[in-house]
């Protein structure tokens, strides 16, 4: 898995994979079966081979994750650029832990928002500079705001001459220290599909906006009524996942054309991937021979991004 290209350029999408050890359950009742898929540290050019950016094996700690696939944009947040970091992957496989952990008892397990806002915190001074965060659910095409649920049609504007996207009426929490932002993700709980929104604003001189995604299951974008899910949410999911599968793929192709609007996600993160923007994509994928179809469609969909 050899880096390509630089840390996160500005424009491309940076595609890393990552692999979840198994649990319990695929340790015992897939004991006889191989993985579903093999990392290997070089292309060997094999019908079957895809090659990414980087590839995170199921050893790879949380700092080491964070350090691949967030570091470079939070770093270029910090030089007053916006960014987006994205996990995209089947239900189960690990996006909330590799986002959202808080890692109250074991601080080696806290995931990328923790050790973004920490790094964030420890590059800026509290005197001359200011962080506001938001934390929203994008769900069947509606936004909530987890900091206060009760409003829940938050509506997206676009500023006509910037072209700076913002979010009127949606709760933003000044962060002065680590504690309160971990409260704050405590409060706005861990959901699925929830998007968080980190505004940096140092005044007058620059401001860089993070936006860090955990994605609906991409499994949903096949399935509908199935599971409890109704018919219009599996149109709404796969209408928010193939947007940004459009937007994505139109990046990647260096295309003047990127589709944003044509979902609420991908007008959502318009003024923070492209252009001058870094993204940063994390597929997971879990080892269940069980999976071999939904994960082979995940890293398809990783390897369009590229
Ligand atoms: P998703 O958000 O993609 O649905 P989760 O993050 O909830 O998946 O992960 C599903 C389960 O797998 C959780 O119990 C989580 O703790 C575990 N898990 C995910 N990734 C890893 C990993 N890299 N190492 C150990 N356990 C993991
Ligand atoms: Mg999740």
């Amino acid at each position: 898995p050899g880096s390509l290209g630089g840390a996160a350029d500005p424009g491309r999408v940076r595609v890393s994979v990552r692999l979840r050890p198994r649990n319990a359950e695929e340790l015992v009742a897939d004991a006889d079966f191989a993985d579903c898929v093999e990392l290997q540290p070089e292309n060997n050019w094999d019908s079957d081979t895809y090659e990414f950016d980087e590839v995170l094996t199921e050893f790879a700690s949380q700092k080491r994750v964070y350090e691949v696939v967030a570091k470079p944009v939070v770093e270029s947040v910090l030089d007053g650029y916006n960014g987006t970091v994205m996990a995209y992957g089947q239900t189960g496989t690990g996006k909330t832990y590799t986002l959202g952990r808080l890692g109250d008892e074991d601080t080696s397990a806290r995931g990328i928002m923790v050790r973004s806002m920490e790094d964030i915190l420890a590059n800026i001074s509290p005197e001359t500079d200011s962080i506001s965060v938001s934390y929203l659910q994008l769900y069947m095409e509606t936004i909530q705001d987890l900091l206060n649920p009760a409003n829940d049609n938050i509506s997206i504007v676009e500023d006509q001459k910037t072209g700076d996207v913002s979010l009127p009426g949606a709760t933003v929490l000044e962060i002065r220290d680590q504690q309160s932002f971990v409260e704050l993700l405590r409060l706005g709980k861990l959901i699925d599909r929830s998007s968080l929104v980190g505004n940096l604003r140092p005044p007058m001189l620059r401001k860089g906006k993070l936006i860090v995604v955990d994605l609906a299951g991409s499994e949903r974008i096949h399935k509908s009524g199935s599971e409890g899910h109704t018919l219009e949410e599996a149109k709404s999911i796969n209408l928010s996942l193939s947007a940004l599968g459009k937007c994505i793929n139109a990046l990647a192709e260096n295309s003047s054309h990127v589709p944003v609007r044509d979902s609420k996600l991908t007008r959502l993160l318009k003024d923070s991937f492209g252009g001058t923007s870094r993204t940063s994509l994390v597929v997971t994928i879990g080892p269940s021979p069980r999976h071999r179809a939904e994960t082979a469609s995940t890293i398809l969909f990783g390897q369009r991004a590229m």
